[in-house]
């Protein structure tokens, strides 16, 4: 076929799209910036101190078959429509089809002091870099000089994070031989309730278990500037704070916009049925930074469950065109929204079901070993079993 077909991004879609012509034994190259494929769902697991933190990414190198899949480590710093190519640090790499899952990154909204005064639980290293922070601050609390460790935002990432960190920090004060009070946790939240995407029930029966678990939520409450110790509350009074992790957002990847995409709003790459931007024949955009239009034509949530599916089809839609066959619509799964509050806790929605406790936890579990499989297999669900939790 002799046809470079060039991905960008391991993360959830590029990796389902490189497993996918993989199988199909459909030669293709894979640019990353890491060596590896994080479990990006997963890092409030790893901040949280839950299990081994290698469990929580897999070496590329152990999931692509060099036989077909050639490994490009480095990052990709401008997309070239016109000239057909990707810069990625300082070489061209050419393409016929280009496959784009370069994910989303941390919405800031403009917030004055935000970006430079929090972390972000974003990817591996920021995930450790909060458990390391949060395992000094715990260390060094006391009732006279408290932790106060605050979260920002109450979506989904916010209340799996708090959930985590709840569990977590009680170990950490016996451990330190440090009182309980000595540590505050907060979540704080800019509309009326946290996890506005689910049921009004299961919003209460979470901030129920949150708060049964200490932490304090405070809902209606929107930062609009951070400073050094001190985050700004719109009509209300300033917050102290040791550590603020922002969970308030993402925004589709800014190459996108700088490689002169079309983006809507929120950065993302508004794509057809068959993830082509307008006008482009030999380019898909998947994953988060795509807006694929919903049953009510509005752009779907970038979940890691709608990318895997989306870099499956990628797969199948390369397969038919490199065939000469028509491409086949994208019809999207969305089976619904399970979030862990902690390792032994957890809510969701799964179609009309409602679950809480053990069993969304469990299916929690079950949807890791579910992904493992898919990417590596037996090989891969035994190497990092360590981030499955069945009982
Ligand atoms: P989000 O946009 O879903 O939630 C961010 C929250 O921050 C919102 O509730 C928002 O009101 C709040 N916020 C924004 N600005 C604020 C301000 N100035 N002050 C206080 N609060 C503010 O973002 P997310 O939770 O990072 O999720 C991103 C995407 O990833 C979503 O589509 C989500 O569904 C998906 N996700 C899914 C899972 C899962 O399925 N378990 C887990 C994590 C993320």
């Amino acid at each position: 076929m002799g046809q470079e077909i060039l991905i960008l991004g391991a993360g959830y879609g590029g990796m389902m799209t490189a497993c996918g012509l993989q199988r199909r034994e459909i030669p293709f190259t894979l640019v990353n910036e890491q060596p590896y494929h994080q479990f990006t769902t997963l890092m409030h697991e790893v901040a949280g101190g839950r299990a081994h933190t290698e469990d929580y990414r897999m070496e590329l190198q152990a999931i692509i078959d060099p036989d077909l899949g050639r490994l490009h480590v480095g990052k990709v710093t401008a997309i070239d429509l016109k000239e057909r190519r990707v810069r990625v640090d300082d070489m061209f790499l050419e393409y016929d089809w280009l496959v784009v899952a370069l994910g989303s990154e941390t919405e800031f909204f403009g917030i004055p002091g935000l970006q430079n005064h929090s972390l972000q639980l974003w990817g591996f290293e920021s995930a450790l870099a909060i458990r390391q922070r949060v395992e000094r601050l715990v260390k060094e609390a006391t009732r006279d000089h408290p932790a106060r460790l605050v979260i920002g935002g109450g979506g989904l990432t916010g209340v799996e994070l708090t959930g985590e960190l709840a569990d977590w920090i009680p170990r950490l004060c016996e451990k330190n031989g440090v009182p309980l009070d000595a540590v505050k946790l907060m979540l704080i939240e800019a509309m009326n309730t946290i996890l506005p995407m689910l049921d009004s029930d299961l919003q209460r029966q979470a901030m129920h278990i949150l708060q049964e678990k200490g932490v304090q939520i405070r809902t209606g409450t929107k930062v609009v500037e951070v400073r050094s110790e001190q985050i700004l509350i719109d009509g209300r009074a300033p917050l102290d704070y040791s550590l603020l992790i922002w969970t308030g957002g993402v925004r589709g990847n800014h190459l996108l916009a700088e490689s002169d995409f079309p983006v809507d709003r929120k950065g993302r790459v508004p794509v057809d049925q068959m993830f082509r931007p307008a006008g482009m024949t030999r380019v898909f955009v998947i994953g988060d930074c795509a807006a694929f239009p919903g049953p009510d034509g509005r752009p779907l949530p970038p979940t890691a469950q709608l990318a895997t599916q989306m870099g499956e089809h990628a797969a199948q839609i390369i397969d038919r065109l490199l065939h000469g066959r028509p491409p086949v619509a994208f019809r999207p799964r969305l089976r619904g929204t399970l979030a862990s509050l902690g390792p032994e806790n957890g809510i969701g929605e799964l179609g009309t079901w409602k679950l809480t406790g053990a069993a969304a936890r469990f299916l929690k579990e079950a949807n890791k070993a579910r992904y493992l499989w898919s990417i590596g297999g037996w090989k891969a669900l035994s190497r990092k079993r360590g981030q499955i939790r069945w009982a």
